[in-house]
């Protein structure tokens, strides 16, 4: 359990009632960047990952390590440093993840992917599809933390810390019947609710 004693210690698990980026509301919300801001908690976390993938995948035949941005660049990069493989992100452009900058998959290359939080696990399924679409292929996908039991993923995977949350949707939110004011995370504005 020493990776959720580095979270709970940089303040990376908070509690309060948050506005996910799904449009969801949750008590927890996880901020692994708090962690990465110490290299040294992210090279532990990184090697805890990659204890994980040692398990399921040969490393050896891993041509790269990709990552959605931005949470998950300085995890992501840190793996592919411990590996000496190269690291790729995806980025959103139009809503959608695309590789920019002249990344490019290897083609029937294998490839991990790592995120620093599993919610839905949204994003890592898209970006397996880019990667596949691309004429890669995702071995195993990595998270540091998952957030809810069931995520729907077409390639093995594993995160370090599994917190089985709730999710509320917005009208029947516990939280907001309290009237706790709802903090949406990455700003400084708090909204307080009406409900
Ligand atoms: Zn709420």
């Amino acid at each position: 359990m020493r990776v959720l004693e580095i979270l709970e210690k940089r303040g990376a698990i908070l509690h309060g009632h948050f506005l996910l980026a799904s449009g969801k509301h949750s008590d927890v919300y996880v901020q692994c960047q708090r962690a990465f801001v110490y290299p040294e908690d992210t090279a532990f976390i990184a090697k805890e990952l990659i204890g994980k993938a040692q398990e399921q995948c040969d490393i050896k035949n891993i041509a790269g390590v990709v990552s959605p941005a931005l949470g998950a660049v300085i995890i992501g990069y840190e793996v592919a440093r411990q590996l000496d493989k190269p690291f790729l992100f995806a980025e959103r452009e139009d809503g959608k993840l695309t590789f920019r900058r002249g990344f490019e998959i290897q083609q029937n290359g294998h490839y991990l992917t790592v995120e620093d939080v599993f919610t839905t696990g949204g994003s890592t399924l898209e970006l397996i599809n880019l990667v596949e679409n691309m004429g890669g292929l995702v071995d195993y996908a990595l998270a540091v933390v998952q957030r809810q039991k069931e995520i729907a993923l077409p390639v093995p995977h594993d995160s370090l810390i599994f917190l089985d949350l709730p999710l509320y949707e917005p009208e029947n939110c516990p939280l907001c019947k309290a009237g706790i004011p709802l903090v949406k995370p990455g700003t400084k504005q708090q909204q307080k609710t009406s409900s």
